[in-house]
């Protein structure tokens, strides 16, 4: 294909797949249906029914039960008379008290500015729309702030962390659910099903304006010269540094993904040594002081009975980050070294790594939430361990490790062998 302009060509009737980088035709498509990647099967394009007005629904109410969770009381606690009640602020206010700064910036963050800053992204990008030939750049800047922030929002991790904070707390104390509860778990769905709803691609598309027709071509961006963009999908002519659409650098594959990739695992895998060996949270009960462990805690859940909570903290804390490690590490031997295993297998398991990677924070929550409800002085009290930093360490190094995996990288190789073995046939059959 003939590129001769100097600034990025941008076909808009056509997407590049971020996963296995082919180039599509994008259909016009009816309310309700989705486009996806025939090679890989990723979703390209979803077009929600209704979406402007959902979303502005879901947003809004969103923003609104978080307000209603801010106000009032969220949990009650009393234990042998003494009675205590803690609002969200409360959990912010004593773990900054206590001196544990990092970890309220981690709480606030995930819970408050992330999901703020994308419902506000969100909500002005929709509102945006009623001005169709103005604004044109706010749209771009909410767009690619949602892009941004969309994989550090953790308010439905936060909630199973508050459920298996009252697990272990049940056996001690009795707890009540306050007013602000049941705002923040209607905050967590309706966030949720805005993330749902909203489709970057076809925002992409909408803000990029009018599709023009183009020839369609077939394969992957890189064999035919282009640039896909990972951010908005968009296929850019193969001399373009940045995307005409969103502005992101673009690169036919990411430079050095592999290195970076083993830097933040060897990294990840420093950092899960003293997760594991120090204490994650230290009980006072009647004056005397107990740490546990990671594993100490999971031991006193199964000894407790609570068989579901202590599998799920296995899991999430022990088993995932280690199984991320593990997967990852082994998808970057397969992007330089691939064995006959199918392409497919391997992007599935990457899929389900980046997925369930953010589940690890449960403990780093549960160990938040215990320190704010549980500050009854020698009686009885709970604070934070050394372990919470560098745990919290291994999962974000763990998240940023399968951020920065190209996993086109999978499929070239899948490309070129499909090549040689085509180029083996030909010749056989001369
Ligand atoms: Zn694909
Ligand atoms: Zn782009």
């Amino acid at each position: 294909m003939q590129v001769n302009s100097d600034r990025p060509m941008f076909y808009e009737t056509v997407t590049t797949c971020e996963e296995c980088d082919f180039v599509h035709r994008v259909p016009r498509l009816q309310q309700g249906e989705r486009l996806r990647c025939e090679h890989c099967g990723h979703v390209l394009i979803t077009l929600h029914k209704h979406a402007f007005a959902r979303i502005l629904g879901t947003g809004l109410s969103a923003l609104l039960m978080l307000i209603l969770a801010l106000s009032f009381s969220f949990l009650g606690f009393s234990v042998n008379g003494l009675e205590r009640t803690v609002s969200l602020f409360n959990t912010l206010s004593v773990l900054l008290s206590q001196g544990y700064l990092m970890l309220g910036a981690i709480i606030t963050l995930a819970l408050f500015v992330f999901p703020v800053v994308y419902l506000s992204s969100v909500l002005l990008l929709v509102a945006s729309f009623r001005y169709p030939d103005r604004l044109r750049n706010i749209r771009r800047f909410c767009l690619r702030w949602l892009v941004v922030v969309q994989p550090w929002l953790m308010v439905d991790v936060f909630l199973v962390g508050i459920l298996v904070a009252l697990v272990k707390l049940s056996s001690l104390a009795d707890i009540s659910f306050k007013l602000s509860f049941w705002a923040f778990c209607g905050y967590v769905l309706l966030l949720l099903k805005t993330v749902v709803l909203v489709d970057k691609r076809w925002f992409w598309n909408r803000v990029a304006g009018p599709s023009s027709d183009h020839p369609i071509v077939s394969g992957t961006a890189k064999q035919q010269g282009l640039i896909g963009c990972r951010f908005c999908g968009a296929t850019l002519a193969g001399n373009a540094h940045h995307c005409d659409r969103c502005g992101h650098s673009v690169y036919s594959r990411r430079p050095r993904s592999v290195v970076f990739t083993v830097a933040l695992l060897i990294a990840a895998l420093i950092m899960y040594i003293p997760a594991n060996v120090f204490p994650i949270m230290e009980t006072t009960f009647l004056g005397g002081t107990e740490p546990s462990t990671i594993l100490g805690g999971v031991f006193v859940l199964w000894s407790m009975g609570s068989y579901p909570v202590a599998l799920i903290i296995l899991f999430a804390s022990v088993v995932i980050p280690l199984a991320k490690v593990v997967s990852l590490s082994w998808l970057c031997w397969q992007s330089c070294y691939p064995s006959r295993r199918l392409t497919s297998q391997k992007i599935t398991l990457y899929r389900w790594t980046e997925l369930v990677g953010r589940w690890s924070m449960i403990d780093v929550f549960v160990v938040a939430i215990l320190t704010s409800i549980v500050q009854m002085g020698q009686f009885m009290s709970i604070l934070p361990g050394p372990a919470v930093l560098s745990f919290t360490a291994v999962i974000v190094l763990t998240m940023l490790a399968a951020m920065a995996f190209d996993p086109r990288l999978l499929w070239d190789k899948d490309a070129s062998r499909t090549q040689a073995q085509e180029g083996e046939a030909c010749e056989r059959d001369t």
